[in-house]
């Protein structure tokens, strides 16, 4: 179980005289819910969701952006002082590891790199700083402890040693199997040849690997037919179902939202979460634009 808390978070754009793009944002996100955050074109989302992983492009110039791991049965090996994390303080990499999920760009094509092998090379990354960052706690335990990780990549820190490739495959095969998917997907080579739903059915497998507390999709519904978006929309709720990540779910479309249920939408409007509310208030927006979250704003201004 984890809680990430942003409270009045502010950021630019990270050059000299850089746009200020949110202007104190507050949005907290738990494991086990589904948070849809929607809004106009232009209106800071995308920023949000990158700014939350660390994206140097941005520059944070108020507030801050916790992750809290509270213990429950896979996190009881943690221990009290390292629960509450600073993620302002971390690296993306260390975001990533700690729990938090935003589906990386790689290069378009990377030569002879198959979905399973650079899968399983993302895990043991993870896992391995992972273990840098609980080090302390990894310490007293040592020597009691079983070498490598057998069943789940979430049972603790990892321990020495990789995720093989024969014990890859087994968890390749039980997530694919839980996200519906073809297990041929895994032999592709990356990307080579993906359609536009196979690279976003990708992202939920990526996820799904990597177990995260909490699972930034920004605009994941952008471009899919009916069928792909059906898929990709199973996808996301068994990742909240079978593994209790919470979801931020971005989206500029009510449409998705028919498929994942949210328990929580919010509105952005010009880098602030001007509305919040709960399934009801997509259908309201998908009725009546943004238009209206803006007069009210204006009136209460
Ligand atoms: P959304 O995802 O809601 O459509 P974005 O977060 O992508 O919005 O962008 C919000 C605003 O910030 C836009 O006006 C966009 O042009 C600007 N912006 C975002 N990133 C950058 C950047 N790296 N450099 C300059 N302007 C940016
Ligand atoms: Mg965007
Ligand atoms: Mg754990």
């Amino acid at each position: 179980m984890a809680v990430l808390n942003i409270e009045n978070l502010q950021a630019e754009v990270a050059e000299d005289g850089g746009e200020t793009i949110l202007r104190g944002v507050d949005l907290e996100v738990g494991s086990n819910d589904i948070h849809a955050l929607m809004g106009p074109n232009g209106s800071g989302k995308s920023t949000l969701a990158k700014v939350i992983a660390g994206h140097p492009a941005y520059e944070v110039t108020g507030g801050s952006v916790t992750l809290e791991l509270d213990g429950d049965e896979f996190d009881e090996d943690i221990s009290e002082d390292l629960r509450e994390w600073d993620l302002l303080d971390l690296e993306p990499n260390e975001r990533a590891a700690l729990g938090i999920f935003l589906a990386f760009q790689y290069p378009a094509e990377i030569e002879g790199v198959t979905m399973v092998n650079f899968l399983r090379t993302a895990l043991n990354a993870k896992l391995e700083e992972r273990e840098e960052l609980f080090e302390g706690d990894e310490e007293e335990e040592d020597d009691e402890e079983e070498a490598g990780y057998e069943t789940s990549p979430m049972e603790g820190p990892a321990d020495e040693g990789e995720v093989g490739v024969a014990e890859f495959q087994e968890i390749l095969q039980e997530k694919m199997e839980i996200l519906d998917m073809d297990e041929e997907f895994a032999s592709r080579y990356l990307n080579a040849g993906f359609s536009g739903g196979e690279k976003k059915q990708n992202e939920v497998l990526q996820a799904a690997i990597l177990e995260p507390e909490i699972a930034v999709l920004d605009e994941i519904d952008s471009g899919l037919d009916i069928d792909k978006l059906e898929d990709v929309s199973k996808g996301i709720n068994a990742l909240r179902d079978e593994q209790g990540t919470g979801v931020l779910q971005i989206t500029h479309y009510q449409r998705i939202l028919d498929h994942v249920e949210p328990d929580y939408v919010h509105v952005m409007l010009d880098g602030k979460i001007e509305k919040s509310g709960g399934a009801e208030l997509a259908e309201q927006l998908e009725d009546k634009g943004y238009d209206w979250v803006r007069e009210e704003v204006y009136e209460t201004a």
